[in-house]
C-alpha cells in the first residue's frame, strides 16, 4: 500500500493509502465516498477527447480538442468559464489568465453562498483554527444545517467527535455534540442534544441562545418547538465549555437569510467569548477545492455575481465547463440556459455535463497522481504527488495550458 491524498471531499484526508491489485483498488483510511472517488478516477489515467457533432460522436486527439475548443472560445461574444471546485490551485490559476486572454467571465459554484460565507465578518476571508485545534481542544461541537454523514464522511471521526486530542483526553466521551437541522439526519444519532427547526428557524433560535448566553434570561417557553429545558441546558453548556465549535453548512447559507444567519452565528460566537470561553465557527464546503477557488479567484467572483443572472438573459453563447459537473448542480434554469450554450466540457466521464457537451475533453483527477496542490476546508493547504505511476500524462492543468498557448497565439 502507498500513502495518497484523498479528495472525495475537502477534506482532502492524508492518513489513508490505496494499491491497485489487479482490476481491484484495495484502500486503507479511505470512507466509502473516497474508495468510490478513487475506484471512479483509476479508469482515466490517460487523457483523451470527444466531438459531437448532430448525435455523431467521434474520438479525436487532444491537440484536434484543444483547437477547435478554444476556436469555439475566441469567436464566442462572450464566454463563461465555470467550473473549478474540483480543480486544483494551479488549474484555477490557468483558468484565470484563459479568462482573461478570452476577454470571458470566471464563475465558479462558491459564488452561490460559499464567498458570501467567507466574506461575511464571520470570518472577513479567514478562518481562526484549523481542523487539527479542533481536535485537540473542542469540547462542544455544534453541526448545525450539515450533515457531514452525506458529504464529508470522516469530519467526526477524524477531527470533531471522535478522536482524542490535547484537552479531550477520551475523544467522544469529552465532547458534547449538537445538531441542528430541519429533519433527522444520520449525524443526529451521535448527538447529545438533537434539534429540529422548521426551514428558515435557525436565526430565531441562534439569537435566543446568544441572548441567554448574554444573561438576559429570554427563555421562558419552547423556541421552535424545542422545550426550555433542553434549551437551557444547551447554553449551559456553552458557558461552561471550554471552547466550542459551529460547523455550519448549506442548512444556514442556502436560504434567504443566509447573511441573518452568519449574522446571528456571529452574535453567538461574540457572546460566549464575552463569557470568557473560546468560540469559533468553521464552514463545511463539500467541493473538495472550494476554498482554494474562494482564495485564487474570491475577488474575481466578488464583481461577477451577477453571471447566472446573464445566463439565465441568454448573453453566453459558449461555455467552457472545468471540473464541476454543473448541469447537475445547477438550479434547474441555469442548467437549462447553460445546456442551450455551445458547450466545452474539462473533466472526467459520465457526467451530465459531457453527455451534453460539443466538445469533452477526459482528464486524470489529480487523486491518481498529478503533482498539483489543492486547499482544505480549512484553509490548509496539501500537496498531491505520483500515487499510481509516475506516467501519469495529461492532467487538467497540462490540457488547460494548451488551451492557454491555442488562444495566445
Ligand atoms: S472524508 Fe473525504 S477526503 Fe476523506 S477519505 Fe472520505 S472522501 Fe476522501
Amino acid at each position: 500500500m502507498k500513502d495518497l491524498v484523498c479528495n472525495g471531499c475537502s477534506l482532502l484526508c492524508d492518513d489513508v493509502s490505496a494499491e491497485i491489485d489487479g482490476a481491484e483498488v484495495k484502500s486503507l483510511g479511505l470512507c466509502r465516498l473516497g474508495h468510490a472517488h478513487l475506484s471512479e478516477s483509476l479508469k482515466t489515467l490517460t487523457a483523451s477527447a470527444v466531438i459531437r457533432d448532430g448525435g455523431k460522436e467521434d474520438t479525436v486527439s487532444i491537440e484536434e480538442a484543444v483547437k477547435q475548443a478554444g476556436e469555439a472560445l475566441q469567436s464566442a461574444k462572450q464566454p463563461l468559464l465555470y467550473g473549478w471546485t474540483t480543480t486544483s490551485n494551479e488549474c484555477i490559476q490557468e483558468g484565470l489568465v484563459l479568462a482573461e486572454h478570452l476577454g470571458g467571465v470566471f464563475d465558479s459554484p462558491v459564488s452561490q453562498g460559499t464567498i458570501q460565507a467567507m466574506s461575511h465578518d464571520i470570518h472577513s476571508g479567514k478562518l481562526d483554527i484549523d481542523l487539527e485545534y479542533v481536535r485537540n481542544n473542542g469540547e462542544f461541537i455544534i453541526y448545525w444545517g450539515t450533515d457531514p454523514t452525506e458529504s464529508l464522511h470522516r469530519h467526526p471521526s477524524r477531527f470533531a467527535v471522535l478522536p482524542r486530542g490535547e484537552k479531550i483526553p477520551e475523544g467522544i466521551e469529552s465532547r458534547t455534540i449538537g445538531v441542528v437541522d430541519v429533519r433527522e439526519t444520520e449525524t443526529m444519532k451521535m448527538a447529545n442534544h438533537r434539534l429540529i427547526i422548521s426551514i428558515g428557524g435557525d436565526s430565531e433560535l441562534i439569537e435566543v441562545l446568544t441572548s441567554e448566553v448574554s444573561g438576559k434570561s429570554s427563555i421562558t417557553g419552547p423556541v421552535q418547538g424545542i422545550p426550555a429545558q433542553e434549551l437551557l441546558s444547551i447554553v449551559r453548556k456553552l458557558q461552561t465549555s471550554d471552547c466550542t465549535v459551529i460547523f455550519y453548512g448549506r442548512g444556514i447559507l442556502n436560504s434567504n437569510n443566509a447573511d441573518e444567519n452568519l449574522t446571528a452565528i456571529a452574535g453567538l460566537i461574540g457572546a460566549i467569548r464575552e463569557s470568557g470561553k473560546e468560540a469559533y465557527a468553521l464552514p463545511m464546503f463539500p467541493e473538495s477545492n472550494a476554498m482554494g477557488v474562494v482564495n485564487i479567484a474570491g475577488n474575481k467572483l466578488k464583481q461577477d455575481l451577477t453571471s447566472l443572472q446573464k445566463l439565465l438573459a441568454g448573453e453566453f453563447d459558449t461555455t467552457l465547463v472545468v471540473g464541476d459537473d454543473a448541469l447537475a448542480i445547477l438550479p434547474g434554469p441555469a442548467a437549462k440556459a447553460l445546456a442551450q450554450t455551445n458547450l466545452i466540457y474539462i473533466g472526467r466521464p459520465g457526467t451530465f455535463t459531457d453527455k451534453k457537451a460539443m466538445i469533452s475533453i477526459y482528464s486524470p483527477d489529480v487523486i491518481t497522481g498529478i503533482p498539483n496542490t489543492m486547499t482544505r476546508l480549512d484553509n490548509q493547504p496539501f500537496n498531491f504527488s505520483a500515487w499510481t505511476r509516475d506516467d501519469v500524462s495529461e492532467g487538467m492543468l497540462g490540457i488547460l495550458s494548451k488551451l492557454n498557448g491555442f488562444v495566445k497565439k
